[in-house]
């Protein structure tokens, strides 16, 4: 059994990091993470992010990924984290109606 948390970029446009030029040029892409279990419960992080195409031919950046200051380990440690206080976990279960 497994439950599926989504992480979604909904954005249509980022600022290039490198030489700050807007982008609205992307591409969708998934992953998928294991991130622990809560009882028998196996969960999982689905991501969907967009990588983007800076627009500027001047500019040596091709693509980028903006909001990655906080990566995806960091965000499984901090919802590791949240899990394993034992309150949190006792509503992530009525949430879900786990048993
Ligand atoms: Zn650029």
């Amino acid at each position: 059994m497994t439950i599926i948390l989504c992480v979604l970029n909904l954005n249509d446009n980022a600022v290039c990091p490198v030489c700050k030029m807007k982008s609205s040029h992307f591409k969708n892409f998934y992953g998928m993470m294991d991130i622990g279990k809560i009882k028998d419960w196996k969960l999982q992080l689905k991501i969907k992010e967009r990588l983007y195409y800076c627009e500027n031919s001047q500019c040596k950046k091709e693509n980028f990924i903006p909001n990655a200051q906080v990566d995806y380990k960091e965000k499984i440690a901090n919802f590791s984290y949240v899990v394993s206080i034992p309150e949190n976990k006792k509503r992530i279960c009525e949430f879900f109606d786990i048993n």
